[in-house]
């Protein structure tokens, strides 16, 4: 007899694990992610997966229900960040899926492990396209957004088909895999000992991988001719968890570097050789670039255009554990392929004791540059005004994050995810997580609730208004588990600003304003949580600091100036309005 001859759906009773010699499908899932050592699941629970969540916190998982698929998914994806082990999301079929494969597509593209566990319906019924009940092929509709997509349908191959999972997510660079579970899967008993046998703890899932020797004198030879080099720290860096010996390599190197958002902390924003507040210079500058777990891709412009000087100015040596991820974008004249850990440690080997540190010229020019910006910087900081402007409020945040560097900041938005990533000094690795490669409004609260779950840390959500309505319905789940989060919502009355109008003249609002003075702080006390409306800088840092230090889960209405934010923030120039704008300018210039 064949585990799905037998396939039946069991009562609560016959599941219960000490009474049984059978075992079936939801337990062999849970025992297979077990094994692996998952200990959090994120999900919304419906038809088929319920029970597979109350079995899995019965088994002592601990399984956190969210309000929507997609926040779930965004946790289990800053997860896979912040552990470097696969976030597990769990989804219903058909709808649910497609909720969760939004967040999954957004783990494969920013390099994240994840895993998405999602029940499906009948596959006979499916597959002959009868109708059924959330009808839906998602195997197929998954596996071009994720590293790799598998379907179970047998309770002996559950074992496998985990273990082939968390593998995919792991191995080389990290993405999302997808895992189809049909209902009728969970349902399936089989032999208690002979199910046990059958699953696998996967041994050595991200292997070490050296870079060659010949690879490694290259990057060192390049490195060593540079005058003015310069390192760019990628989220790939923060991820490989290897603090300690980034940092020596970027000292022992002593050349400048810039972190990218979620890079930001791996060596503290205040060090001396970061060059975050000279960004334009040393881009503009540098003639050789190294980068460590970061890509070349839009967020560096590419590695051309007017930011980065001269055409052909540059030397780029790049270490990633991504074969072809090297030259997609700009030819790199020494590639070191391989994990950071192994990469900066082989090159830390082969420097010798007669490294020479780029000039003074060059080191201390940056420094003057980053010191004088600092400085004009914090003058700004320390503005009054009312209504406050961003960096009146961000001031006082950029202090609490000081005063209390082991707080995660969670960020998103438009002005409010540009400003405080440039204003908002992070102190130690992994400590900022916002909206990544794709640049996704929404993943605040699923960011925010991940960091809070698997550090224990406070976190701090930065949240632009616009983006935290994507994802605001999760002050509830934030209130029900009793998180350590702070939500500022910067509040500007809208998308960019809060002041544009109709030009039809007709009665409804501009198409990026909303309701003005909303009073999203109301939206926490409906749940028990502490609301806090802020009109001055004073009282903004007076309930940071409280919320902080209390632990409770707290949103601060922040009141911003409707006229303060710009069209896309930092990134206007990606508005194709922008590129018509140009093309009339030069237009009226050929006319004259
Ligand atoms: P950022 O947006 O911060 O610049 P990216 O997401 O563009 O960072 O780049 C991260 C890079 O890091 C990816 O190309 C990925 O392949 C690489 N990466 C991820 N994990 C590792 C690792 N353990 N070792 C080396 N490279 C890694
Ligand atoms: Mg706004």
């Amino acid at each position: 007899m064949t585990p799905s001859d037998t396939a039946a759906t069991l009562d609560a009773e016959s599941t219960d694990p000490a009474s049984r010699d059978l075992t079936d499908g939801f337990h062999l899932l849970i025992d297979a992610l077990k094994l692996n050592g998952v200990e959090t699941i994120y999900n919304v629970p419906g038809i088929p997966i319920t029970d597979l969540g109350r079995y899995a916190q019965a088994e002592g998982l601990r399984v956190l229900s969210f309000r929507h698929e997609q926040s779930a998914g965004y946790a289990a994806a800053a997860a896979g960040f912040l552990t470097k082990k696969p976030g597990i999301c769990m989804t219903v079929s058909a709808p649910g899926f497609l909720n969760g494969l939004t967040a999954l597509a957004h783990a494969t593209t920013n390099c994240w492990p994840m895993i998405l566990i999602s029940g499906s319906s009948e596959r006979e019924v499916v597959d002959l396209q009868q109708g059924d009940y959330e009808e839906m092929d998602q195997l197929a509709i998954a596996r071009p957004h994720c590293k790799a997509a598998y379907r179970i349908l047998h309770a002996r191959d559950i074992g496998v088909g985990v273990a082939r999972a968390i593998r995919s997510a792991l191995t080389g660079r990290p993405g999302g895999v997808y895992l189809d579970i049909p209902g009728a899967l969970l349902g399936q008993v089989m032999d208690e000992a002979e199910g046990a046998a059958s699953l696998i703890k996967v041994v050595d899932p991200a292997p070490a991988h050296f870079p060659g020797p010949d690879a490694v004198a290259r990057a060192v030879e390049v490195l060593q001719g540079a005058k003015k080099p310069l390192i760019i720290l990628g989220k790939g860096a923060a991820y490989a968890q290897a603090d300690e010996t980034v940092k020596r390599l970027v000292e022992t190197l002593g050349f400048p570097y810039l972190p990218m958002s979620m890079a930001k902390g791996l060596l503290p924003d205040t060090h001396p050789l970061c060059a975050s507040a000279a960004r334009s210079m040393v881009l503009k500058e540098a003639d050789c670039v190294f980068l460590i777990g970061a890509r070349l891709n839009w967020l560096l412009g590419h590695g051309k255009g007017k930011q980065w000087g001269e055409p052909g100015s540059k030397t780029f040596v790049q270490i990633d554990i991504e074969p072809k991820e090297i030259d997609s974008n700009q030819p790199i004249a020494a590639p070191l392929v391989g994990d950071i850990e192994s990469c900066c440690t082989a090159l830390l080997d082969a420097i010798g004791d007669d490294w020479q540190k780029p000039s003074e010229d060059w080191t201390g020019g940056v420094s003057t540059k980053v010191k004088g910006n600092v400085e004009k910087m914090s003058s700004q900081l320390r503005n009054n005004s009312n209504p406050m402007n961003y960096y009146a409020a961000l001031g006082v945040l950029k202090k609490a994050i000081a005063d209390r560097p082991d707080t995660i900041l969670a960020n998103e938005g438009a002005n409010a995810l540009d400003m405080t990533r440039s204003i908002v000094d992070i102190h130690k690795p992994r400590k900022r997580i916002d909206v990544g490669t794709w640049g996704i409004m929404g993943v605040g609260m699923g960011n925010a609730i991940a960091a809070a779950v698997e550090t224990g840390c406070p976190v701090l959500a930065v949240e632009g208004d616009s983006a935290f309505g994507f994802c605001g319905m999760e002050v509830e789940t934030i209130c029900r588990y009793n998180l350590p989060i702070c939500i500022v919502v910067m509040n500007n009355n809208g998308i960019y600003r809060g002041d544009d109008v109709n030009k039809s003249g007709g009665s409804d609002p501009a198409p990026t304003v909303f309701v003005p003075d909303a009073r999203y702080d109301r939206m926490m006390e409906a749940f028990g949580g502490h609301g806090v409306h802020a009109t001055t800088p004073d009282e903004l840092g007076r309930a940071v600091e409280e919320a902080l230090s209390s632990g409770r889960p707290t949103l601060i209405n922040a009141v911003i100036d409707p006229k303060a934010g710009k069209e896309s923030g930092n990134i206007g120039s990606l508005n194709p309005q922008s590129v018509v704008a140009k093309m009339r300018e030069q237009a009226k210039i050929g006319a004259a």
